[in-house]
């Protein structure tokens, strides 16, 4: 099926070619950065959701979370890696929706038996927010949402700005003395709510144990974690 609807579309079409980011083709839908097979083709990490699936034993000792899940695999030189560079550096903010629908997708057939309720986007520094304009996990959140009609909570966690004021200042220095990267704002939005923390790429796990002790003194029914990559 030709995705080009109209004249007008015809017309963006050529001067500005929207094209799958894999293999060329034109054959794409609008909303996405690849097409049908290229998608199906994306390397699926396929987790269960298991207490012992590779997510889950990167927080063992450490949090126990109630889903951890990450879509794909990221790995060098590959299409994920092309997706979130997109996504990070290149303005590409249907990369982060596509991704996310994907995730959205996921979760409608494999997280039923203990919904969630909220979604939260990690946050990143505000230097970063300033240089890139947005952040990419609350785009990605935008995609799930797109898919489950969940809320998204950005207010919830908060990265703080350096030159901010005296109280906040002394927050600050309190928080760091105690290794805490994140502030919470809010915590009455999250009050018996099963939280799904949703980031592009995990790694060691490090940012996402930071935003759970930050959120260890509230009161949430249950936490999740769900990213749309995970690095081997
Ligand atoms: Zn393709």
């Amino acid at each position: 099926m030709r995705i080009v609807h109209s004249y007008f579309d015809a017309f963006v079409h050529l001067w500005y070619p929207h094209i799958c980011l894999q293999c060329g083709t034109d054959q794409l839908e609008k909303q996405d950065v690849l097409c049908r097979p290229c998608i199906n083709k994306l390397p699926y990490t396929d987790f269960e959701n298991e207490w012992n699936n590779p997510i889950h034993k990167i927080f063992w000792g450490r949090v126990s979370f109630c889903y951890a899940n990450a879509l794909l695999f990221f790995t060098k030189d590959s299409i994920v890696q092309l997706l979130i560079t997109e996504l990070k550096y290149q303005q590409n903010k249907k990369a982060a929706w596509m991704l996310g629908r994907l995730m959205g997708h996921y979760m409608m057939e494999q997280m039923k038996t203990e919904p969630v309720d909220i979604l939260i986007p990690i946050p990143i520094s505000p230097s970063k927010k300033h240089q890139r304009k947005y952040n990419q996990a609350q785009l990605i959140c935008k995609g799930i949402q797109s898919v489950t009609q969940l809320p998204i909570v950005e207010d919830l966690l908060i990265k703080p700005y350096e030159s901010a004021s005296q109280t906040h200042k002394d927050r600050i220095r309190r928080m760091e003395a105690i290794g805490q990267s994140f502030l919470v704002e809010h915590p009455h939005k999250i009050k018996n709510k099963h939280l799904l923390l949703v980031d592009d790429v995990l790694t060691t796990g490090a940012t996402i144990e930071a935003a759970c002790i930050a959120l260890s003194n509230t009161e949430w029914k249950n936490i999740s974690v769900f990213t749309a990559t995970y690095t081997i």
